[in-house]
């Protein structure tokens, strides 16, 4: 498989979890929450014979229903929130002269890769949990109290284009006691297919669905997460609002955009120049991580995704090969995905304000930090 060539993670790769999956929604006694990740909604077609870049947002929604899971959630709620909390501490570290660059941190096995390579970096990352995670301690936490679930009843079940996200949900500080772990069951774009064919469902017959309330609401901004600079583009229309105090008119940032392996722009804020890098495959991470270790490069923030194309070209899709045509025609679904969305940003998002006026408080506050940060480990003597 592919993902041995670009995730240090590559080893869990046979880890099938299927089974798991149907055992939880065959017990009456669990509650069992699905959330998707955005890149899987433009590549799960092509389990079923449809073209690369077929936005199947609406089906993937029914066939979950159908497969019996309680309620249907969207990672994109989680990256939603990433944002809120990502931006907030950007703006933090540089009103508090905190270490720049900000590293994004969603892509675990870009995680695994600096803990184990770049251990006196490990005060750069963000301290976000990767939105997948951020989503599942929401509804053990948020969405248990206001609906009166018991949270030791919910299964959380996270549909990824990613191998490494299975390890992800196992780190031992990714849980919360004594409901642990956030997420319970990882499984990739290609196992969903084989459990929507096991279960004997017409794919390409059923009928769009929406997403569950409250947890299913996004914005555009939490679409771009599955494409190579989308993390940053999405960061950027929220952190230059709140810095400006001022609309972005166009919230497309055309310099992050694209198959590039390094992309680099400069980004006029408020009289302040915010340098931006943006990187996929770990090759490339290394390269600018040596530059920012050798005093040779000044970054503000840096986005690193560790497949080629970012989660498009994540390990459990649908075989691409590395074809560029494919990655690209995924990669214009998201981008049509977000075109499509009424809201753009994130902090525009109504169930993420609800979220923050209701349960979380401030962004970066001592419930954000509690619930929806994490921490790294030096994995490797220096
Ligand atoms: Fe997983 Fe996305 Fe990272 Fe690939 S880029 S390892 S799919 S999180």
């Amino acid at each position: 498989g592919q993902c041995v060539a670009v995730c240090p993670t590559g080893a869990l790769m046979e880890l099938d979890q299927v089974d798991k999956v149907w055992k939880a929604l065959n017990d009456t006694n669990r509650y069992v929450i699905v959330e998707t990740a955005p890149a899987v909604r433009v590549a799960l077609g092509e389990g079923f014979g449809l073209e690369p870049g077929t936005i199947v947002t609406g089906k993937m929604v029914a066939a979950l229903r159908r497969l019996g899971f309680d309620r249907v959630f969207d990672t994109e709620f989680g990256a939603d929130v990433t944002i809120m909390e990502e931006a907030t501490e950007l703006i933090h570290r540089i009103e508090h002269g905190g270490r720049l660059p900000i590293l994004t941190s969603c892509c675990p096995a870009w995680v695994k890769f600096f803990e184990h390579q770049f251990p006196d970096l490990l005060d750069i990352p963000s301290t976000c949990k990767s939105p997948h995670q951020m989503l599942g301690v929401l509804s053990k936490s948020y969405y248990a109290e206001t609906y009166g679930i018991d949270p030791k009843k919910i299964t959380v079940v996270s549909i990824m284009p990613c191998i490494a996200k299975k390890y992800e949900a196992a780190r031992p500080e990714l849980g919360q006691d004594p409901v642990t772990p956030d997420v319970d069951i990882v499984i990739t774009t290609r196992e969903l297919s084989r459990m929507i064919r096991e279960a004997g469902i017409h794919f390409d017959h059923l009928k769009d669905e929406e997403f569950d309330h409250p947890l299913g609401e996004s914005t555009g901004a939490a679409v771009v997460f599955g494409t190579t600079g989308g993390v940053i583009e999405a960061a950027l229309r929220t952190a230059y609002e709140w810095i400006t105090g001022q609309p972005l008119e166009k919230v497309e940032f055309e310099a992050l955009r694209g198959m590039d392996g390094i992309k680099e722009a400069v980004i006029p804020i408020s009289g302040r120049d915010f340098r931006i890098a943006v990187t996929h495959g770990l090759g490339n991470a290394r390269t600018i991580l040596e530059k920012i270790q050798s005093g040779d490069a000044h970054y503000d923030a840096i986005e690193i995704m560790a497949c080629p194309g970012g989660c498009i070209g994540g390990g459990g899709q649908p075989y691409h090969h590395g074809n560029l045509e494919i990655l690209e025609a995924r990669a214009n679904a998201i981008y049509q995905e977000d075109r499509s969305k009424p809201l753009r940003k994130s902090h525009e998002n109504p169930a993420v304000i609800a979220l923050y006026k209701d349960f979380i408080g401030e962004p970066y506050g001592e419930k954000a930090h509690q619930l929806l940060h994490t921490s790294f480990t030096q994995r490797r003597k220096i």
